[in-house]
């Protein structure tokens, strides 16, 4: 799918927002979730997502929902940083196909890394473990 074209309510994460299929929660409020990514490129890699709107990429995302969304991507960040002290954070976003988008509603990764231990494949690693992931999301929720 290109960086233009029509929202596909049948894409996964739209799917997560109707409770279709289930995702490991970190954080939710009004007009944001956050979750575990299934194929984390790096221990504890989250995903922050607005909730309501039809936005495929950032480009699309209309500019007065920005500023919250991003205070959540900010708020997650803080909690993963503070959770799992890492030594860096990736904190990134892709539009469009070409750019490495797989997933089409607009998503940030927030990944963090150690400088000992070598980054996953992007969206092409193994699937996590359920349980693990959900330790992980609690250590991160307890820093909310
Ligand atoms: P993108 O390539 O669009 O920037 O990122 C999509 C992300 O969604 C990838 O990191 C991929 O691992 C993740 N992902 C794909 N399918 C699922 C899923 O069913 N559940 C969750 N939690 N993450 C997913």
């Amino acid at each position: 799918m290109s960086l233009h074209g029509n929202y596909d309510s049948e894409n996964i994460f739209a799917k997560i927002l109707r409770g279709e299929i289930p995702c490991v929660k970190v954080y939710e409020d009004a007009a944001t979730l956050a979750f575990m990514d299934v194929f984390p490129q790096s221990h504890g890699h989250t995903l922050v997502i607005p909730k309501g709107v039809e936005a495929r990429n950032f480009l699309e995302m209309p500019t007065k929902q920005i500023s919250h969304y991003m205070e959540s991507v900010q708020k997650v960040a803080l909690a993963v940083e503070r959770a799992l002290g890492p030594d860096g954070i990736v904190i990134t976003q892709f539009n469009g196909e070409a750019a490495g988008q797989t997933v089409f509603h607009l998503h940030f990764h927030i990944i963090p890394r150690w400088t000992d231990k070598q980054l996953g494949d992007h969206a092409n690693g193994q699937m996590a473990d359920m349980e693990e992931l959900q330790a992980i999301a609690a250590e991160i929720q307890a820093e909310l």
